[in-house]
């Protein structure tokens, strides 16, 4: 399902497409999809949530032509990592490394970038580490905020 604010056939009609498609890959790797609906819903606010079963995205956000294959099946692949699967927060936040892998690793690899994309992350962690002091275990993560 897509839910926008004002009606747009062709925006609705990619994000359609976009779902059939992810939730037939993640399905294939990773087992059915536990919920009956996928809904992809514009907000009000400039965020992309990832919920059971929707998703939450800005206007601005939703047009990103990029979105579609980035943030939009990230979103998606979260109701088995996060809303499927639970995370327990004492424990870290598990759940952002297994869906960054499965959507946003996977869509660079399939474009032979796979690699820019790892070492792309390795600086990032290397940057935040050395601004912070010092690294923190897996189980120290919680949510990401940049
Ligand atoms: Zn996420």
């Amino acid at each position: 399902m897509v839910y926008l604010r004002q009606g747009d056939q062709e925006l609705a009609h990619r994000y359609l497409e976009a779902t059939h498609r992810y939730l037939d890959l993640y399905s294939r790797f990773l087992g059915p999809y536990a919920y009956s609906k996928f809904a992809a819903v514009e907000s009000f606010w400039e965020t992309g949530y990832g919920m059971p079963s929707f998703t939450l995205l800005g206007p601005k956000v939703m047009r990103l032509p990029f979105i579609l294959h980035t943030s939009y099946p990230h979103e998606i692949l979260h109701n088995w990592w996060g809303n499927g699967v639970y995370v327990d927060s004492t424990c870290g936040n598990w759940s952002e490394g297994l869906t960054a892998y499965l959507a946003n690793h996977l869509h660079q690899e399939r474009q032979g970038k796979g690699w820019r994309y790892r070492r792309a992350q390795l600086q990032q962690y290397t940057l935040y580490v050395a601004q912070h002091g010092k690294e923190r275990p897996l189980s120290g993560f919680q949510a990401r905020h940049s």
